[in-house]
C-alpha cells in the first residue's frame, strides 16, 4: 500500500510513500514508550531549550516548508511562510510559558502539605488535517511535548511530505530520538494504534465523521480525547456596523485558505437594512482575489487541496442553486476541472433555512449570505446550526457587541469586528458538532496531562 503526494495544480503525482507495515507501527509505537521514560523526566529547561530550537529550526527553513505545502496542498507561497512562523511563535509560547502552566498548585487541606501536580499522560496520537499542515501539528506538539507526554502523528495522506519533515525538524532541533515519530498510514489503520495500549490519548482535527469514528473507538477504551471538527462559522452584520472594514474582515475570514478553514466565516447573517450595500462591498472585495499557481507572488488563492474536495464542494454550490440560492459570483468550474482543483470565490445570497448551505460546512471559497430582519432574528439564526465553533458580529456599538458575544452566540470563540483566529495565548475549540476539549494557551496545555493530587499528612 503507498500514500501519494498529488500537486492539486496539475494533478501530477509527487512522490509516492510506502505505508509503515503492522510490524513497524508496532515498532514506532514501542519506540514512543521507551523514550517516554526518560523524556517525562527530563527538566522544563530541557524542554524549553529544544521548543526554542525547534521555533529556530523553522525560521531557518521557512521558505522551503512554504513550498512543500505548496506542491502538496495549493497553499500560495506567502501564506506558507506565514503559517511557518506561526508555528515557531506556538514554539517560542510554550517556551516561555510552558513551566508556568504546568508548577504545582498548593492547596490548603488540613494535611501537612496538599497540592495538585500536573503530569504527563504517556504517548498521544494526533490524527491531523491538510488544511494548515504544520500549524495544526504544532499547536498540538508545543504544548503536549512541553508537558513531558511523547506524539505520535498520523497525518492527512495527502501531505505525507509535511508528514515526514515535522519529525525531522524535531530532530534536528535536538529531541530525542523516539519523542515525536510520523508513522505514514491511511486512516483504516489507525484503528490498530488506538488500540495499543501504549496509545494513553488521541487528538483529532478534521471532519465530524472522523472525530465521530475516533471518539468511539477511544471511548470504547476509556482513552481521552480531544476533537477540533468542523465550522460553520457565522459573521453577524448589524445595522449600524463599518460596512466597509465589515465586508473586507469577511472576505479575508472566508477566503482564508482558500475557504479550506475550520475557523473561516461561512454564514453572513446580514440584517436587511444594510445587506444591500454590504453584499455589494463585500461582492468587490472576494472579485478582487487573484486565484493562480501558489508559486507566483501575486497570488492571493492557489488551487484547492484535491480535485475530489473541489468537486464535492461545487456539487454543494449547485444543490444550493437548485434548492432556490443565488449566484452572484463565481460558481463555475475551470477549463481543465479535470486536471487542477481550482475554484474561484464564490457568493450565494438568498440563503433560507431548509437550503443545505444554510446547515451544511462549506469548506472552500464559497460564501452563504442570509438575511435578518433584527439583532434578535440575527443571533437566532447564528445559533441555528448543528456547529458551534467560532463567530463574530460586527457593530459600532461594543458593548452590545460584547453581549452578543459573550452571552448569545453559542460557539467556543466569538469576536467582535474582526475576524475569528487562533492565537497561542488563547484557548482554541469548539461545542456541539465542532467538537470538545481546548488548544493552545493554559487550557490547552492542561488536556493531555494527569491532574495529580498529591497529599502528605
Ligand atoms: P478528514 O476528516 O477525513 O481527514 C482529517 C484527518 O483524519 C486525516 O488525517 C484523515 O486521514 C483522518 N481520518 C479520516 N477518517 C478517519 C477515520 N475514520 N479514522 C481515523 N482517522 C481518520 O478530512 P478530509 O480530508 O476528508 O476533508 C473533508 C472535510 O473534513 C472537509 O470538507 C471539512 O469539512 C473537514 N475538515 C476539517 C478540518 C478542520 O480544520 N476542522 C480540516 C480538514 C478537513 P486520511 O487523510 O488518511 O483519510
Amino acid at each position: 500500500m503507498s500514500i501519494q503526494s498529488i500537486n492539486p495544480i496539475n494533478g501530477e503525482t509527487v512522490k509516492t510513500y510506502k505505508e509503515d507495515s503492522t510490524e513497524q507501527i508496532r515498532q514506532k509505537i514501542e519506540a514512543a514508550q521507551v523514550a517516554w521514560q526518560d523524556w517525562r523526566r527530563t527538566s522544563f529547561e530541557e524542554r524549553r531549550t529544544l521548543l526554542a530550537k525547534a521555533g529556530t529550526v523553522l525560521r531557518e527553513r521557512k521558505n522551503e516548508l512554504a513550498e512543500l505545502m505548496a506542491i502538496e496542498m495549493g497553499k500560495p507561497l506567502k501564506d506558507g511562510v506565514s503559517e511557518i512562523d506561526k508555528c515557531a511563535s506556538v514554539c517560542d509560547y510554550y517556551a516561555a510559558n510552558g513551566e508556568g502552566f504546568l508548577k504545582d498548585e498548593e492547596i490548603k487541606t488540613e494535611a501537612s502539605n496538599s497540592f495538585v501536580s500536573f503530569q504527563p499522560l504517556g504517548v498521544v496520537l494526533a490524527i491531523m488535517p491538510w488544511n494548515f499542515p504544520f500549524w495544526q501539528t504544532f499547536r498540538f506538539l508545543a504544548p503536549g511535548l512541553t508537558a513531558g507526554n511523547c506524539g505520535l502523528l498520523k497525518h492527512a495522506s495527502n501531505v505525507p511530505g509535511c508528514a515526514l519533515v515535522i519529525e525531522e525538524i524535531l530532530l534536528q532541533a535536538g529531541f530525542p530520538k523516539g519523542v515525536f515519530q510520523t508513522l505514514m498510514i491511511g486512516s483504516k489503520a489507525v484503528k490498530e494504534v488506538i488500540a495499543h495500549p501504549h496509545i494513553k490519548a488521541v487528538t483529532l482535527t478534521g471532519s465530524t465523521n472522523a472525530g465521530i469514528q475516533v471518539a468511539q473507538q477511544a471511548a470504547s477504551l476509556l482513552k481521552k480525547t480531544v476533537l477540533e471538527l468542523g465550522g460553520s462559522d457565522p459573521y453577524i452584520i448589524l445595522e449600524d456596523a463599518d460596512l466597509e472594514a465589515a465586508a473586507e474582515t469577511c472576505a479575508l475570514s472566508r477566503l482564508i485558505n482558500n475557504g479550506q478553514s475550520c475557523i473561516a466565516a461561512k454564514r453572513f447573517i446580514v440584517v436587511k437594512s444594510v445587506e444591500e450595500k454590504f453584499t455589494a462591498l463585500f461582492k468587490e472585495r472576494m472579485a478582487a482575489r487573484i486565484t493562480g499557481d501558489p508559486f507566483d507572488a501575486k497570488t492571493d488563492l492557489g488551487p484547492m487541496a484535491r480535485i475530489d474536495l473541489r468537486d464535492e464542494l461545487h456539487k454543494q454550490v449547485l444543490e444550493n442553486v437548485k434548492a432556490g440560492a443565488k449566484l452572484i459570483l463565481g460558481g463555475t468550474l475551470p477549463a481543465d476541472s479535470e486536471n487542477d482543483a481550482f475554484y474561484t470565490p464564490t457568493i450565494l445570497t438568498g440563503m433560507k433555512k431548509g437550503m443545505p448551505a444554510y446547515t451544511e460546512e462549506i469548506f472552500g471559497p464559497v460564501a452563504s449570505i442570509i438575511s435578518a430582519n433584527d439583532v434578535a432574528e440575527a443571533v437566532q439564526i447564528a445559533n441555528d446550526t448543528p456547529f458551534g465553533l467560532g463567530a463574530a458580529v460586527f457593530t459600532a456599538d461594543i458593548s452590545l457587541g460584547e453581549k452578543i458575544a459573550r452571552e448569545e452566540l453559542q460557539a467556543g470563540s466569538c469576536f467582535v469586528n474582526t475576524n475569528v483566529r487562533s492565537d497561542p495565548r488563547l484557548p482554541f475549540g469548539g461545542i456541539n458538532q465542532s467538537g470538545y476539549g481546548r488548544e493552545l494557551g493554559l487550557f490547552g496545555i492542561h488536556e493531555f496531562v494527569n491532574v495529580k493530587t498529591v497529599l502528605v499528612k
